[in-house]
């Protein structure tokens, strides 16, 4: 099969259209992970992600996607659409769009030779449907595929002068294809954009908006813009230019976001609450417990997803039902039927329970009404305590009001309950924490 950059030249300064393919995609029963990931790995190279679409299987659309992107940008990837089924069109929409409308496929011999000798391998019979993969717009060249059956493609668009690119769909084959034959023709000698995000917890978005200020405006280099997602705000940096002097802006400016925005700053980059927590108990040597009401186990499996973390956690309680927070976690009859499962009371026992039972030094519970209904004037939906008990020290239960449906009331839960065991063990049991009703902030002796 031919291979990748022979006749493509390198692209300069490129902006880079991404068209994922597929009705899958279009009903989101899949999530485009390929799309994120193609614009990752173009910031990387030093080229600009430009305009992302979805497409579904549509032979028109498609085409009418194709000519709009790559007459709008210098290069289109493409993913998706190349297996061997009628309703996989990519390449003859490509056709349409690099040859004409009404050209013909034709067949290449180099692809017929991969696809005989990738079912050979396999002892298995090739099915004639698979010779569709085999072939190509005429002016297309086929890039090779180790990894599946489908070769990508590549050709110049007729109108304009973007180069597009076909890749498969499955991650698997599309990234190495990705690596071997996009990369190289669109890196851009020496530059790069190096990227950095800073994850907040405690405050809202227009907050640290504020303490960000002039760092924010429009047309700065680095550039600094932020995203919100369910409690955490990042911070999210970005510098374009020659390696090594990208490198040092960012770090620079990722230096002035820490000065202004200070300790809510948790982590950096690919870090979690639960990973920077785990790491802050691991070097003090302290093993944390959970029991849990809302939030039904979210919290343990934030923990678990970290790995290592049976280093630092002993286990958790889930106690959905008053019975269970009575029998697993030692709650009183008494304190449930005086003050509800929904209060500082009960949350306390929970986190106290939790200690006792474990032996663990910290515990965290959380009790809450997640919603949609459950609410009452008093506690009305999105109330949510999160205790946390320390051995020999203070229980600390703090009650919050969550905007949000029950999915987002639960996992602000989990990420608050993390936040309120980072602050703790930062000295700071008791800050001020967006969401938490301050003046309720419960304090006893463990
Ligand atoms: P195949 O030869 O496997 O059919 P293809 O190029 O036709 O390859 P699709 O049929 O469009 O690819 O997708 C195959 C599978 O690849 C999908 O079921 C999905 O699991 C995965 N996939 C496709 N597109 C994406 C995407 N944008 N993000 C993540 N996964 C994807």
């Amino acid at each position: 099969m031919s291979e990748a950059p022979q006749g493509a030249s390198p692209v300069r300064a490129a902006r880079v259209a991404i068209l994922s393919v597929g009705d899958e995609l279009v009903l989101g029963q899949i999530e485009d992970s390929n799309a994120s990931w193609i614009a990752r790995e173009l910031c990387a190279l030093g080229a600009e992600p430009g305009e992302r679409r979805t497409v579904g299987d549509d032979r028109a659309a498609l085409a009418e996607a194709m000519r709009a992107l790559a007459s709008s940008h210098d290069a289109l990837v493409v993913t998706g659409g190349l297996g061997p089924t009628l309703d996989d069109l990519t390449r003859e929409a490509l056709c349409d769009i690099v040859d004409g409308a009404g050209v013909a496929l034709v067949e290449d011999p180099k692809g017929v030779a991969h696809l005989e000798s990738w079912f050979a391998a396999r002892g298995r019979p090739m099915p004639a449907s698979n010779l569709r993969q085999a072939m190509r717009p005429p002016s297309a060249r086929l890039l090779d595929n180790p990894n599946g059956t489908a070769p990508g493609l590549a050709a110049p668009a007729r109108e304009g002068r973007a180069q597009v690119f076909c890749l498969p769909g499955p991650p698997n084959e599309m990234k190495p294809m990705f690596a071997r034959a996009v990369a190289p023709v669109l890196a851009r000698g020496g530059s790069v954009v190096a990227t950095a995000a800073l994850h907040t917890i405690g405050l809202g978005e227009s907050s640290i908006g504020e303490l960000l200020d002039d760092l924010m405006s429009r047309g700065r280099e680095p550039s600094v813009g932020t995203t919100a997602s369910d409690g955490i705000v990042s911070i999210r940096i970005r510098a374009t230019g020659a390696g090594e002097a990208a490198r040092a802006a960012l770090e620079e400016t990722v230096a002035l976001c820490r000065a202004r925005v200070g300790a809510i700053i948790f982590g950096r980059d690919g870090e979690s609450l639960a990973s920077v927590v785990g790491a802050m108990l691991a070097e003090r040597r302290l093993v944390l417990a959970t029991a849990e009401s809302c939030t039904g186990g979210l919290l343990g499996a934030r923990i678990t997803d970290v790995a290592g973390s049976s280093a630092w956690y002993a286990g958790g309680f889930v106690t959905y039902e008053n019975a269970r927070k009575v029998a697993d976690l030692g709650v009183r009859e008494a304190t449930l039927a005086a003050h509800g499962a929904v209060s500082h009371e009960t949350a306390i026992e929970m986190a106290r329970g939790a200690l006792e039972r474990t032996g663990a030094a910290l515990a965290l519970a959380t009790t809450g009404v997640a919603g949609p209904s459950g609410g009452n004037d008093a506690k009305p939906v999105g109330t949510v305590y999160i205790a946390l008990a320390r051995r020999g020290a203070e229980v600390v239960s703090r009650r919050f009001h969550f905007p949000g449906d029950r999915a987002t009331v639960r996992s602000r839960t989990a990420h608050l309950a993390l936040a309120c065991a980072r602050f703790a063990l930062l000295g700071e049991a008791t800050r001020p924490i967006l969401w938490a009703e301050g003046e309720a902030c419960r304090v006893e002796r463990a």
